[in-house]
């Protein structure tokens, strides 16, 4: 089954390094807008300009004042709009930067389980994530073992180029659709929509949530962990995270062993039983629900869920790399070192395996195929 998964809503943001409302070039730019009936406007001088720019600002890092502003934000209110919007933008010799539109991660979940429960679209699991970039970029999931990434179950796009010409998968041409399904946004037009591939998913999944101590213990286990999880049934996705907790003032090694299992939990328990004994995995780590329920569980603040504006923001950096070759033990535990100091921070290991084995490295930019163990990321807030 596919759909055309359409932003209710996209920001566009018109930039430039003098951002002064009372600029010539900003005049063009406006008169242009208005006579295309854009009315949902806001230039740099209006009193909600920085409320308007930072709303969905997930990190607190890009709302500081020295990071530069755009002369306008743009919000248009269809698809003729949008290609106006580029039309007089590009005309009147600004650039635009995009901003992911209404169709958050949330409601692609939403509209997909209110059509059937069994249906889902593999993609990454924090509610507010905007679609635009998040499927541009790749989209990793706790179902990337069983289906692939986001952008590997995206069949079509409706993208806008710098003319303001729309196109499809067969107009935009065989390279620039390989572009827009990992290769990241911005660079290839303005992507207006995605058709998007849905997957099966049974009625009841399971999450799962084991917490274990203890610098020898977390060594033994994550060490355990890189040679099994990449092989475990791919029905089981199990991240591990990787810190350190001050315990009375003691610092301690901790690891998350945290995931999703597509089936319910006496499957689940008996499969890592048999395959992860070292583990022990509890009946009461685990937890069964929908599958929408369970995007629900991975993320705290549940009351905010369909809102964009999320108020859990934080100053953070992420870098991501890719293990081919298992961590030694010493290497996990130099690791354990450096967290168990910076308590704050963390690093995820993301289990690759199944479906990403399956699927070649040159079928779309995300190049981290066979041979690829699991994904890092590493957090400092
Ligand atoms: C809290 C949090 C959790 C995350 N969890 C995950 C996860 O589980 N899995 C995962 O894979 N990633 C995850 N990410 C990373 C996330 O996928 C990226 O941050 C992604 O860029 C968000 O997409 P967006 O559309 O909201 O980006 P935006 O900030 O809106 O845009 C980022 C870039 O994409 C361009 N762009 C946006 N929309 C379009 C469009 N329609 N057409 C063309 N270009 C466009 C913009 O111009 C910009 O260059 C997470 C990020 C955060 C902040």
């Amino acid at each position: 089954m596919a759909k055309f998964c359409t932003p209710l809503l996209l920001l566009i943001i018109i930039w430039t390094t003098w951002a002064l409302a009372e600029n010539p070039k900003g005049e063009g730019l406006l008169s242009c807008l208005q006579a295309g009936g854009i009315k949902n406007i806001t230039v740099v001088s209006s009193a909600n300009f920085d409320s308007l720019l930072d709303f969905n600002a997930q990190n607190l890092r890009f709302t500081e004042p020295q990071v530069s502003k755009p002369y306008v934000i743009i919000i248009p209110a269809s698809k003729s709009q949008l290609q106006q919007s580029v039309v007089c933008t590009i005309e009147n010799g600004w650039e635009v930067r995009v901003r992911s539109g209404g169709a958050t991660l949330v409601k692609i979940y939403s509209a997909v389980t209110s059509s059937s429960p069994n249906l889902a679209f593999s993609v990454g699991i924090c509610p507010t994530i905007g679609s635009g970039r998040h499927i541009s970029g790749g989209g990793q999931s706790f179902m990337l073992r069983k289906y692939g990434l986001a952008a590997d179950n995206t069949l079509d796009a409706l993208l806008i180029n710098a003319s303001g010409k729309i196109m499809d998968k067969n107009t935009m041409g065989e390279d620039v659709f390989w572009a827009v399904r990992g290769g990241g946004g911005g660079s290839w037009g303005v992507v207006f929509a995605f058709k998007i591939g849905l997957v099966s998913v049974p009625s009841i999944v399971t999450t799962f949530n084991a917490l274990r101590y203890g610098r020898d213990n977390v060594t033994d286990l994550v060490h355990r962990w890189q040679y099994l999880a990449p092989q475990m049934n791919e029905d089981i996705t199990m991240r591990t995270q990787l810190g350190g907790i001050n315990v009375n003032n003691t610092k301690v090694s901790r690891a998350l062993f945290i995931g999703l299992f597509l089936g319910q939990k006496e499957g689940l328990v008996a499969k890592v039983g048999k395959v992860f004994p070292e583990l022990g995995m509890a009946a009461n780590e685990t937890h069964e629900m929908s599958y929408v329920e369970s995007i629900a569980y991975f993320n705290s603040d549940l009351e905010n869920i369909y809102d964009r504006y999320y108020p859990s923001k934080s100053f953070f950096k992420i870098k991501s790399d890719f293990a081919k070759s298992p961590i030694s033990k010493s290497g996990i535990s130099g690791l354990l070192d450096i967290l168990e100091e910076e308590v704050t921070s963390f690093v995820n290991l993301n289990p690759h395996g199944g479906r990403m084995d399956g699927i070649l490295s040159s079928a779309i930019p995300f190049p981290h195929r066979a041979g690829s163990l699991f994904g890092l990321q590493y957090m400092v807030t």
